[in-house]
């Protein structure tokens, strides 16, 4: 058959079977489905399935098998390495599949697979709950979950993943599965924390928390400060309570300089927390500071505006034991000589809960207390001439920092080039996950994480 002849089968078998729209090039819901956040990706699938029903995604995952085509899941758009598509593949797109659900009798919510951080929040906020996501209210809540799911609740709640209760998902022959504790366990485990390698997420159940408001502060200081600030950053998160959390950063600054961040929010007490977070300023006095009590989704919404949609990126990470000696004076020489304006180093301390749990409790590869190094590379479209360098500024500085790293790597950041890292990312749980992946998706429909 040509390729001209499968192409309009499958489209008009999709098209038959879906109640959402299919769409292909030229299409404006397809135009505006590949725009994903980072402008670097100019992937091209063949087709889009919007879907709207889990049936809907239940009949493009066995059409796709039928046909033996290159399958992805596109929820939020934040993979940065383009994850959610493939060239000439078919995209299911979950963009209209966003309700959720609050009973807040049990603290709990049921969200679609498409729903992002801002839906959870904003449908849970009324009844002053509020659920562990990470720092933006853009990201797809199950790409999240089911990669790890670091935020400022992390410490007191765990990680995303943590707080999972059970998801059901298309499988890859097309049949529905819930996966919970007590059904289909090992599938369960294995969702949380090894990415969208086993089914398509069509609803899950989250954990909520009683929190009316939270206290954020974030303080910026002059690039030469950076050695005593992450010095004193790094030797309070030893024994910081987990109601604090705590994200330090290199990043441009309000006049186009570069400054460090260091980005606090407080989720018990507030006269506790305007007490301990106090201790910063004394410290070293910031070039400015904005510390406020605002709502759980309001703070995600702030932190939004520290990142641009539609810019060009490429983005490395490290998990680090500590940040002091060889890897501090490393990340300092990478920020002095950050070749955009636009680009960033973040690092987010992860201690208290989700450092605690058992390493075999899900399929998460780390609990133990560390640090979370994201390196960006962000440029403008305008700027794709100085592309190569600024990748290179990123590469260079993870490289540099592998020998004081340890070996992995946070999975929802790795990428197919990153296999070094990738292999140990699960630490002990690698061999259970290659097991259940075999049982559960024997063909690899699902290839979201190299494992
Ligand atoms: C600006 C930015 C900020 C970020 N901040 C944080 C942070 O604070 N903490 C943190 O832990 N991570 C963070 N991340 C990483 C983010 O959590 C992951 O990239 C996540 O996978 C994004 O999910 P998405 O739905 O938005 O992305 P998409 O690109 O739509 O999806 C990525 C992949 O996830 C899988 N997937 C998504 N939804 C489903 C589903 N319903 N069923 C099956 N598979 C699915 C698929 O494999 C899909 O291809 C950030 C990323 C960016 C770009």
């Amino acid at each position: 058959m040509s390729i001209q002849l499968l192409f309009h089968r499958v489209f008009s078998e999709l098209k038959e079977a879906l109640q959402g729209e299919v769409v292909s090039a030229g299409h404006p819901l397809y135009e505006k489905s590949v725009k994903l956040w980072n402008a670097a990706v100019h992937t091209r699938p063949a087709l889009i399935a919007l879907c709207t029903t889990d049936s809907d995604v239940a009949s493009a995952v066995r059409i796709a098998g039928k046909y033996q085509w290159d399958l992805t899941v596109r929820a939020g758009g934040h993979d940065w390495s383009g994850l959610a598509l493939s060239e000439n593949g078919l995209v299911i797109d979950l963009s209209n599949m966003r309700k959720v659900m609050i009973d807040a009798d049990k603290k709990e919510a049921v969200l679609q697979g498409g729903a992002t951080a801002g839906d959870l929040l904003a449908a849970a906020d009324p009844y002053n709950l509020v659920a562990v996501t990470g720092a933006g209210s853009t990201i797809g809540m199950a790409g999240l979950i089911m990669g790890g799911g670091y935020g400022p609740l992390t410490p007191k709640y765990g990680l995303a993943l943590d707080n999972l209760i059970s998801a059901t998902l298309v499988m890859a022959d097309g049949n529905m599965l819930t996966a919970s504790e007590t059904e289909n366990a090992d599938l369960f485990w294995a969702i949380r924390g090894g990415g969208g390698n086993f089914g398509v997420v069509v609803s899950m159940r989250v954990r909520l928390h009683d929190a009316a408001s939270v206290l954020s502060a974030q303080f910026l200081y002059p690039l030469q400060a950076a050695p005593g600030i992450l010095m004193f950053c790094n030797e309070y998160a030893r024994t910081a309570p987990d109601d604090l959390s705590m994200i330090t950063g290199i990043i441009p600054g309000p006049d186009g300089e570069t400054v460090v961040i260091v980005a606090l929010t407080w989720c018990g007490e507030i006269t506790a927390g305007e007490y301990l977070i106090a201790a910063f300023t004394y410290f070293q006095k910031p070039l400015s500071e904005k510390v406020q009590q605002l709502r759980y989704k309001d703070l995600l919404a702030e932190f939004d505006t520290f990142v641009t949609q539609g810019n060009c990126n490429d983005m490395k990470t490290r998990w680090l034991k500590e940040l002091k000696g060889q890897s501090l004076d490393i990340i300092l020489k990478a920020g002095a000589k950050i070749t955009s304006g636009l680009s960033t180093i973040t690092m987010q301390y992860c201690y208290g809960r989700a450092a605690k749990l058992p390493l075999d409790s899900t399929a998460f590869g780390l609990r133990e207390p560390h640090i979370l190094v994201l390196i960006t590379s962000t440029w403008t479209p305008d700027d794709d001439v100085h592309a190569e360098t600024h990748r290179r500024w990123s590469r260079d500085l993870c490289a540099d920092l592998a020998d004081d790293a340890l070996p992995g790597g946070y999975p929802n950041v790795l990428t197919k080039a990153d296999i070094a890292q990738v292999q140990f990312a699960y630490g002990d749980n690698l061999q259970r996950l290659r097991t259940v992946k075999s049982h559960y998706d024997p063909y690899q429909v699902f290839n979201s994480y190299p494992f």
